[in-house]
């Protein structure tokens, strides 16, 4: 970690924040910049990098995430300066930031890639947790490792990655929608996953299952038939045991539909009429009590409901435009509202008008990608170059694992802002893959592809190429059919 002297607290570039993009940029401005000196200003003690970056196909990306200490990127680049100090407060006009220890750094260019934190749904309970960073990850580990029963809220990625991964705990899973997962598949594709939650063995695949249909998004779910720390990635739950006290593997109930109404701690709850309609619930330490009327004990309550952008040491005295769910606003430069400050990352909300095929969703390779323009951005800037948006915000594509299956998800996969006028194109194999294709016009808009499909870079180039498939029809998932060579 370098020492930072009183006069040397002028740095042409300061990034603050040491995940995914603020690594990224920090790296990046370094390599472009050799003769000026880059600050990387931090609150935890470890960075986070990049590793085993594999480029899958045009736009899909693999990559590994490693947490090190911040000498290696030091030991890298040696114009890059890391400190470990929380930022406390930004003086935009006067292009400076203090961080918590009481020093004051001044910049010419400054990107804030300071992530975000779970929205829990109270802060004051010791039996709610939330997931984050690698703290709160062994904080949840230490409530598991004692527990018979949790209830987890939430159905994005961290919430399914949970009931999958945890052992020996019952699982009450409430969830506001009608299916599983809907942040990144349909009713159909979690139709296609229950079953590997419930238990059962993979089974023997069945013939294929093909169905076409035309749908708008009811009838579309009615075929299912001290938060400081960088996120914790996909990997989060590997090295760490993920079991509670009993013997079983998984057992899971699901909620659907509903939200957590009101959390009762015991003495509330012994306290409360609920104890007196329903006297069976056992002895907990915690209650919670959801909108359709139900009420669970549990040992505690994981909170996955999303996440709040990290935005308040800067807010005070700027006049950041903050978008909708609370990010800053950036344009297609990565630009903030204020002169001379980017942001990258979970931090922030894309702000230009997007392209037909890409919606921001907060991950781990938009954290990436956004880290590397945002540097990009300000170096076009510094030598006055012209910049197009980079290519990778054309088309949404994220691969990832959920319930131990490849999952990989292109363009307007769920159909997003689609409406009624959309098709959907759907295969189905039992236990072995799930294969959806969004059609609108004729043209491919999205695609969901769970299990080995082998399908991604065909479906990439369809995509991005907007070629009229209305002559194939259901060949087009015609398992008989090399689409591969069919579209050379
Ligand atoms: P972060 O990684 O949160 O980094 C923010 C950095 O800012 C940290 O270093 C922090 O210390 C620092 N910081 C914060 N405040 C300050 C301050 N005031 N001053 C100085 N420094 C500050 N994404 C996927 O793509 N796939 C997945 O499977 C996946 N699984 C996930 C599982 C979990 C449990 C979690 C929590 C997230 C998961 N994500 C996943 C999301 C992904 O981790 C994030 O989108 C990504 O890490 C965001 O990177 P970031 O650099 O913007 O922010």
């Amino acid at each position: 970690m370098a020492g930072v002297s009183e006069s040397k607290r002028w740095f042409r570039f300061v990034v603050v924040g040491g995940g995914i993009a603020g690594v990224t940029c920090a790296e990046q401005l370094a390599s472009q910049f050799p003769s000026d000196e880059v600050a990387l200003l931090t609150a935890a003690p470890l960075v986070k990098t990049v590793t085993n970056f594999r480029q899958v196909s045009k736009t899909l990306e693999d990559f590994s995430v490693e947490e090190q200490p911040s000498s290696v990127l030091e030991e890298k680049y040696s114009n890059l300066k890391v400190i470990q100090s929380a930022v406390k407060g930004l003086h935009a006009k006067q292009h400076r930031v203090q961080t918590e220890n009481g020093q004051v750094f001044h910049y010419e260019k400054l990107c804030l890639c300071t992530g975000a934190r779970p929205k829990l749904l109270t802060q004051e309970n010791p039996h709610v947790l939330g997931l984050r960073d690698t703290d709160s990850a062994q904080e949840f580990q230490k409530h598991l490792s004692k527990a018979k029963r949790m209830v987890v809220v939430g159905n994005g990625g961290i919430a399914l990655e949970l009931v999958y991964e945890v052992e020996g705990c019952e699982v009450i899973w409430a969830i506001k929608d009608k299916a599983i997962g809907n942040t990144f598949f349909d009713a159909g594709a979690a139709q296609f996953l229950i079953p590997t939650l419930e238990g059962d063995k993979p089974e023997k695949a069945l013939p294929c299952k093909r169905t076409r249909y035309t749908t708008d998004q009811s009838t579309d779910s009615k075929q299912g038939s001290k938060l400081l720390g960088s996120a914790l990635g996909p990997d989060w739950h590997e090295g760490i045991s993920l079991r509670g006290t009993e013997e079983v593997s998984h057992k899971v109930h699901i909620e659907y539909k509903c939200e957590i109404k009101t959390i009762y701690s015991l003495e509330d709850f012994m306290k409360s009429p609920l104890h007196r309609q329903q006297t069976d619930l056992g002895v907990w330490p915690v209650y919670a009590h959801l909108t359709n009327g139900k009420t669970y004990g549990c040992d505690f309550i994981v909170s996955a409901t999303g996440v709040v952008p990290n935005t308040e040491p800067f807010l005070h005295g700027n006049n950041f435009e903050l978008a909708e769910d609370h990010g800053l606003r950036v344009n297609e430069h990565m630009q903030t509202s204020e002169p001379d400050v980017y942001a990258a990352g979970d931090v922030c909300t894309a702000g230009w008008k997007a392209s037909a095929l890409w919606q921001q969703m907060r991950l781990w390779t938009q954290a990436r990608q956004m880290g590397w323009y945002a540097a990009r951005s300000i170096q076009a800037d510094v030598l006055g170059e012209h910049l197009e948006l980079d290519f990778c915000f054309e088309l949404f594509s994220h691969i990832t694992k959920f319930f131990n299956y490849k999952v990989v998800l292109l363009g307007k996969f769920n159909a997003q802002g689609l409406g009624s006028d959309h098709e959907l194109l759907v295969r189905c194999t039992k236990a072995q893959e799930y294969v959806k294709v969004v059609l609108s016009n004729g043209r491919m808009m999205g695609a969901i592809l769970i299990g080995e499909t082998d399908l991604e870079e065909t479906f990439e180039n369809l995509i991005l190429n907007q070629m009229d498939l209305s002559s194939y029809g259901e060949e087009l998932l015609n398992p008989n059919i090399d689409i591969e060579d069919y579209f050379d």
